[in-house]
C-alpha cells in the first residue's frame, strides 16, 4: 500500500513537471503566459459564487456540420442504406453496423454518447415528432451563415456565400476574449479552413487552428511531429477541410497543456460525405464524432479545473433535404434544411432529456446561451442578439452578475 502511494506520488510529480514543461513550450508557440489558460478560481462572478447557482466555468460549443435532425432522432434511414441511394461500399457491413429495428435502437447505436449521456443528463432540442422544433433563421441554410448566426446571435443577410471573407460581425468568442476574465482562454479547433474568416482571426486575435495548413512550433514532441507529418502528407479529399480525426488529436494536445474556458470545436466529415452521396460514410462520421465528443467530455471531466464545471453545447450549422436524393443537399431552396438540433449537458443544465411540446428554439440563441452560462450578458452589448435558450434564461438580465 505504501509502495503504491509512493509510486502514485512519483507519477503525479512527473505529470505535473511534464505539464509545466509542455505548457511553457506551447505558450511560446502561441500567445499567453505560462499557465495563462488555467482556470483561476478567483474569477468566479461573486454573486454566482455566493448563491452557489452557476457552476459552469467553461463552455464548449461542438458542431457536427450538416448532420440532420432525422438521423439524430430517428437513427439511420433504412431507405438510404444501399448502393443505389446511399452509395454504400459494403451494404452488408453497413447494415450490420447501423441497421436496427426501431428508431430508438438506431439512434442509440449511431450516437451512443449523445443518447446515453447528453440526452439523459442534459437536454436535447429538435425532435419534430415530439413537438420540439429547432431552426436556423438565416434563410440561407448553409455553413457560413449558420456559423455566423450561432456565434453572433443573429442572422446577417450580407453573408450569402461560404467564400464571404472576414466576418464583419463580432462573435461571442471574440467578445468573451476581449473580457479580462476570459482573455487568451478562448480557442477554436475546426476542420474547415473558413473558420479563419468566420472568427475573423486578423481582427479578433483568437487562437484558431483550422484547415490543413497549420502553424507548427519549431520544437515538437514525437507525437506532434507525427501529426504534422500526417497533416502535410495526407491526400486531401477536400482541399479546405481536414479530417475530423486530425483536428481531434490536435485539440487533445491543446486540452492537455492549456485549460481554455471557451472552446469551439468544428467537425466537418458529416457534411463532406453527404455531399459526396456516401451515406455509409455519413453514418461512420457521425458515430466517430460522437466518440470524439465522449473522449473530450471524459478527458475534461478527469481534470479538476473542469470536473463538474464544464458545459457542452452540441449542434449542427444547418439541416439537409429529405427523400432519396435531397438528403445530400442543403441551401436556401431545399425544404427542411432549416431544421437543426441542439443538445446541452453541464452542471447548470436540468436533466430534462428529450424536449417535448415546447416553443421553437433557434440557432441564434446559442451565442447568448454560451455567455449566460459563463455569467455574462451578451445582449447587454447587442440587444438585437437572440435570447439565451431556456436552460440559461435564469442567468439573463438582472440575474446576471455584472461583468468585472
Ligand atoms: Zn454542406
Amino acid at each position: 500500500m505504501k509502495a503504491r502511494l509512493a509510486a502514485s506520488l512519483a507519477i503525479l510529480v512527473t505529470l505535473f513537471l511534464l505539464t509545466a514543461y509542455l505548457s511553457a513550450r506551447i505558450s511560446r508557440e502561441k500567445t499567453g503566459p505560462l499557465f495563462g489558460g488555467m482556470i483561476d478560481p478567483h474569477v468566479v462572478p461573486a454573486s454566482a459564487k455566493e448563491s452557489g447557482e452557476l457552476k459552469t466555468r467553461a463552455v464548449v460549443l461542438i458542431v457536427l456540420d450538416g448532420l440532420r435532425w432525422q438521423e439524430v432522432f430517428d437513427g439511420p434511414d433504412h431507405a438510404l442504406m444501399d448502393e443505389k441511394h446511399g452509395g454504400a461500399q459494403d451494404v452488408k457491413q453497413l447494415r450490420k453496423d447501423f441497421w436496427r429495428d426501431t428508431p430508438a435502437e438506431g439512434r442509440q447505436t449511431l450516437m451512443p454518447f449523445l443518447w446515453s449521456v447528453v440526452a439523459k443528463q442534459g437536454e436535447i432540442y429538435g425532435n419534430q415528432h415530439k413537438g420540439s422544433i429547432a431552426q436556423v433563421t438565416n434563410g440561407m441554410k448553409f455553413s457560413y451563415p449558420g456559423y455566423n448566426e450561432m456565434t453572433t446571435g443573429q442572422p446577417d443577410k450580407r453573408i450569402d456565400s461560404n467564400e464571404y471573407g472576414p466576418n464583419p460581425n463580432t462573435t461571442v468568442f471574440e467578445w468573451l476574449n476581449n473580457e479580462p476574465d476570459f482573455h487568451d482562454q478562448v480557442a477554436v479547433f475546426a476542420t474547415w479552413n473558413a473558420f479563419n474568416d468566420i472568427f475573423n482571426v486578423k481582427r479578433s486575435g483568437l487562437f484558431v487552428r483550422a484547415g490543413w495548413d497549420l502553424p507548427w512550433a519549431q520544437q515538437l514532441t514525437p507525437r506532434e511531429q507525427l501529426l504534422k507529418t500526417l497533416y502535410e502528407t495526407t491526400t486531401r479529399v477536400e482541399d479546405d477541410d481536414v479530417f475530423d480525426s486530425f483536428t481531434q488529436q490536435d485539440l487533445l494536445d491543446y486540452i492537455g497543456t492549456h485549460s481554455p474556458r471557451v472552446l469551439f470545436v468544428g467537425y466537418g466529415g458529416t457534411d463532406d460525405w453527404a455531399h459526396e452521396g456516401k451515406y455509409d460514410l455519413v453514418l461512420q462520421a457521425a458515430h466517430q464524432d460522437d466518440q470524439f465528443i465522449s473522449e473530450l467530455w471524459n478527458t475534461m471531466q478527469s481534470v479538476p479545473a473542469y470536473h463538474d464545471k464544464v458545459t457542452f453545447i452540441v449542434t449542427t450549422d444547418h439541416g439537409r433535404g429529405s427523400g432519396l436524393e435531397q438528403w445530400k443537399n442543403h441551401d436556401r431552396d431545399i425544404d427542411g434544411a432549416e431544421n437543426i438540433w441542439i443538445g446541452i449537458i453541464g452542471p447548470d443544465t436540468p436533466p430534462l432529456g428529450e424536449m417535448t411540446n415546447i416553443p421553437r428554439v433557434t440557432q441564434s440563441q446559442i451565442a447568448a446561451t454560451i455567455a449566460a452560462l459563463l455569467g455574462q450578458d451578451y445582449r447587454a452589448t447587442d440587444p438585437r442578439a437572440a435570447l439565451p435558450l431556456p436552460v440559461a434564461r435564469r442567468w439573463t438580465g438582472s440575474n446576471i452578475p455584472p461583468a468585472k
